[in-house]
């Protein structure tokens, strides 16, 4: 969805896309082009994210074989316990970025995901989207999330995402006080599952890059002020189809950690 809001606005200019919205508009939908100018406001590109934040990562330069995998949203029982049977099959350890609010609510999920040798990191603690709260908001989300997870024993490893990678001058502002790095993605694996698991792993395993990391998501369901009802099957059933063909390509999925351990 960010690659449709954003294309028209990296060929044409925000101006010229803007005017074109206008003239689309003579017959009426007002709401439709608020809805649109609003969308616009969020960070969903590389590009818009390092201007707001310069120093945060969404690919890393490395000389060896070496991307990382990441998950998103959980812990989830529908999910996280079928993708740790398949990461450990796969022998591919990964970075699962939780939401505090489901850690609490699973802890034992917490303890299994590093108990597997994976890593756990900072992805807020209600999934609240960063970008429209003020400063207050937006460092008790994050150091909520960090407190959470250190009395779960885990801690965060310094690395924090921002819910749908939204950001402001807020957030950087929280994150920088917190002493955390923050992480986007270079590709997400539920951005091809629309065009079916096949050609999704066959699309993401394709674009795939070393020093490329991985958005998939092992969470769907969130209680809380910003809930959320996903179905995930379609992910967990890519997810080793997906593991064999970037082995195939020669590529190491592993932990962000060591992605960031390795970059030049
Ligand atoms: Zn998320």
């Amino acid at each position: 969805m960010h690659v449709i809001a954003e294309r028209p606005t990296r060929l044409l200019g925000r101006r010229a896309l803007l005017s074109g919205f206008g003239a689309c508009l003579l017959g009426g939908g007002t709401a439709e082009a608020v809805q649109v100018l609003r969308r616009h406001d969020h960070t969903d590109s590389e590009n818009s994210r390092r201007r707001v934040d310069p120093t945060s990562i969404s690919r890393v330069e490395t000389a060896g074989d070496l991307m990382a995998l990441t998950f998103d949203d959980g812990p989830d029982p529908d999910h996280t316990p079928t993708v740790l049977r398949v990461l450990s099959a796969a022998e591919v350890r990964a970075t699962f970025f939780v939401i505090g609010r489901n850690a609490l609510r699973h802890p034992q999920l917490v303890r299994d995901i590093l108990a597997d040798g994976h890593e756990v990191a900072n992805h807020t603690q209600d999934h609240r989207w960063l970008d429209r709260l003020d400063l207050a908001s937006v460092t008790d989300q994050i150091v909520g999330a960090e407190r959470t997870l250190a009395g779960l024993g885990a801690g965060s490893g310094g690395m924090f995402r921002p819910p749908r990678g939204w950001i402001s001058p807020n957030v950087v502002t929280a994150t920088r006080a917190a002493r955390l790095r923050t992480i986007f993605w270079t590709d997400c694996l539920e951005a091809h599952l629309s065009h079916g698991i096949d050609r999704a792993i066959a699309e993401v395993s394709h674009s795939a890059r070393p020093g490329g990391i991985l958005l998939c998501h092992d969470g769907g369901r969130l209680d809380g002020p910003n809930p959320q009802a996903i179905d995930r099957s379609a992910t967990v059933a890519a997810l080793p189809g997906l593991l064999r063909c970037l082995r195939a390509r020669g590529l190491a999925a592993d932990r962000l950690s060591s992605l960031l351990e390795a970059s030049n």
